[in-house]
């Protein structure tokens, strides 16, 4: 995550462990953007970071499935405890368990795009930025019958051609500002993104460990970032029970977003009515 040494959102994050912003001409007048309670949400460029730092709501959010166990396990835990989640996934997953993807929405919760390789969008020209995002698109239509109305760029690497192409297509970029590193334990030797999937195995991930890194990190209108792994699965009944305890309520991005200053209604997957849609365009 070479993003983390760009830009600091502003004096108003600077407490926040949040996704920095990639800087150039579009997306560097986006720390402009903060509301005075604390939400970012920028219109031009249609991204949404975080809500409202006045009220004790929060967002819960998985990136990178779906998982075909984890995901199962989430969901049922989601279920029993009334959580509304949000689940951004990737497109080649998708289409090898379509049916997740379907029970996903079925339970009411959102789905969002991951594209459909997990590649790092800024490193694409635009014709491929689309094609990454429009091939999760069609998995997704396909197995469940929605579109989506969410994108999350893999590691929120995005540019000036990301966000371009993500408004054209009408997607709403949903960022996220805690993060619990749910894929790896301790403090990193290296980059992490400089790591092999072996060198991260090698840690010590416990359920234990995330909990108490998105609880150290909870504040008022955050958007927590996991992952569909098995580890955040065990994690997430004492995360719903802790983050409750603390007097905090979970919403979706969409309610999240309708209490912003200005609301944003944004349907997070509309139903499927033509395959001649805007984005085709
Ligand atoms: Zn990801």
């Amino acid at each position: 995550m070479k993003l983390w040494a760009s830009i600091t959102v502003g004096i108003a994050a600077l407490s926040v462990v949040g996704a920095a912003l990639y800087v150039s001409s579009l997306s560097e007048s986006l720390v402009k953007r903060i509301s005075p309670n604390g939400s970012f949400y920028d219109a031009r460029t249609h991204y949404f970071q975080r809500g409202p730092f006045d009220k004790k709501v929060v967002c819960i959010t998985f990136d990178d499935g779906p998982h075909p166990t984890s995901a199962k396990t989430l969901l049922a835990t989601l279920k029993a405890e009334h959580v509304p989640a949000t689940f951004f996934v990737v497109g080649s997953r998708v289409k090898e368990h379509p049916e997740i993807v379907k029970e996903m929405i079925d339970e009411g919760h959102a789905v969002g795009n991951h594209t459909q390789d997990h590649i790092r969008l800024d490193t694409l020209p635009p014709d491929k930025i689309a094609k990454q995002i429009e091939y999760c698109e069609t998995n997704v239509e396909r197995a469940t019958g929605h579109r989506m109305g969410y994108l999350r760029p893999p590691g929120m690497r995005f540019n000036d051609s990301v966000l371009k192409v993500s408004t054209k297509l009408g997607y709403t970029i949903i960022g996220w500002n805690i993060g619990a590193k749910d894929f790896i334990a301790g403090k990193p030797k290296k980059p992490l993104d400089q790591m092999t999937v072996s060198e991260a195995k090698t840690v010590d991930l416990t359920p234990e460990l995330v909990t108490s890194r998105v609880l150290k990190q909870l504040k008022k209108g955050t958007i927590i970032l996991l992952h569909d792994n098995p580890v955040t699965a065990a994690a997430l009944p004492a995360i719903i029970r802790q983050v409750r305890a603390k007097g905090f309520e979970f919403v979706s991005v969409q309610k999240m977003m309708q209490a912003l200053p200005q609301p944003v209604q944004v349907a997070s997957n509309p139903v499927l009515v033509a395959k001649t849609s805007a984005k085709m365009r």
